[in-house]
């Protein structure tokens, strides 16, 4: 199944390529303190596939905390957190943040929660290598950006 979604703003928006022979699409909230406060929960598999886009490049911003290893995109102008994104061995892996998908009532979320504060780095990277999305493309605008779009 394809999955649109966005920020609040649509700044950052995106399609999820989710493997189809899934009848449920699990995620999870994490419990770290970035993710708490934002009300996040993730998914990812390794056959889904990730397509961003962003309108407004000044806009996007890259936070890191902890072991500095994820990349959790944020976007300035409304403070969603659509995806997070991770470099392994030159590979850009992801999860996304399923409070972001366009009509969320209409996927069949199976939620459960997660602590991954015990991890180390190595058994942390591991489990991103082999759990989060591989096919990744992000489109950043390189040219003077178009004005922001009005929010109904
Ligand atoms: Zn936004």
């Amino acid at each position: 199944m394809s999955i649109q979604g966005q920020c609040h703003c649509r700044n950052i928006s995106y399609q999820l390529e989710w493997p189809h022979n899934l009848d449920v699409i699990p995620c999870r909230a994490c419990s770290c303190s970035f993710c708490t406060v934002h009300g996040a929960s993730y998914t990812s598999h390794p056959k889904a596939s990730l397509s961003v886009g962003i309108r407004v490049a000044e806009e996007h911003s890259i936070y890191r905390f902890g072991t500095e290893t994820a990349d959790f995109h944020v976007c300035s102008r409304c403070g969603c957190v659509p995806f997070v994104t991770c470099e392994i061995d030159g590979q850009v892996y992801a999860v996304v943040n399923t409070k972001t998908f366009g009509s969320i009532e209409n996927y069949p979320l199976e939620e459960s929660t997660a602590d991954f504060g015990n991890e180390d780095v190595s058994v942390r990277l591991a489990r991103r290598k082999k759990f989060w999305i591989p096919n990744v493309s992000i489109d950043i605008p390189t040219q003077p950006s178009a004005p922001p779009r009005t929010v109904e």
